[in-house]
């Protein structure tokens, strides 16, 4: 899924200082698994924009609305009446969500409430990593199933760099598995080591943000 974060409240009321109402929008997608953006955090957020501006005796208006996805334009079209007499939307979905709703009300002030971080997975509760970097040639097959490009500090595709020691990474201060040592372990569990005797090769980065903005097709869905 993808991983965001709550941008600090002060950093969004400064953001719509100068409007009276606003709608935050929410979504039920990778955001509320990862309690950033969800139907709970929305109403979290309206309250605090509404007690932080009642405080600053400045009173703001706020209505919510939280969506199935808003990746999706066919999910963002119900903000069409919310928007109407809105001066500003604060959107708290991954960032795709606050460019779809700009896109859709061009005359529309649109703020990110989050902090888009990256692809990742629940480790334990409250607690995320980063398994993928959206590469867009997933090599993955290569390495136990272990991806260097995401976990790997370094992307590297050779094996460890000099920094790596005692299973972790020299990066983040002993916090951090190094990827390399977990792709060895694996490949040896697997009785694979010999796919690390011949050197990796070249990766094709042009399907990496490398090659600008990205687009799929899937012709058998389109119409
Ligand atoms: S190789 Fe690329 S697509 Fe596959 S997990 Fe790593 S970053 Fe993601
Ligand atoms: S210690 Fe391991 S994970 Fe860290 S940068 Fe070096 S090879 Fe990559």
């Amino acid at each position: 899924m993808v991983v965001a974060e709550s941008k600090p409240v002060t950093e969004i009321l400064e953001m719509i200082k100068e409007f009276k109402k606003v709608v935050v929008a929410g979504c039920k997608g990778c955001v509320t698994v990862c309690n950033s953006g969800g139907e709970k955090e929305v109403g979290i957020l309206a309250s605090e924009l509404r007690l932080a501006r009642k405080v600053a005796g400045n009173d703001l208006e706020v209505v919510e609305y939280t969506c199935e996805r808003q990746c999706d334009p066919e999910y963002i079209e119900p903000l069409d009446d919310l928007v109407k007499d809105a001066d500003a939307v604060v959107s708290i979905a991954c960032s795709v969500g606050p460019q779809y709703i700009a896109a859709r009300y061009p005359f529309l002030p649109v703020f990110p409430g989050l902090n888009t971080v990256f692809i990742g997975g629940a480790a334990e509760h409250g607690v995320w990593k980063e398994y993928c970097q959206a590469c867009g040639q997933c090599i993955i097959g290569d390495f136990g199933g272990l991806c260097p490009v995401a976990r790997c500090a370094k992307s590297l595709m050779n094996g460890p760099c000099g920094g790596s020691s005692g299973g972790k990474c020299e990066v983040g201060k002993g916090t951090i598995d190094c990827i390399w040592h977990l792709i060895y372990e694996r490949l040896k569990n697997l009785g694979q080591l010999s796919k690390l005797e011949n050197p990796w090769g070249f990766k094709n980065w042009s399907t990496s943000r490398d090659g600008g903005p990205r687009t799929m097709i899937r012709e058998e869905l389109r119409k």
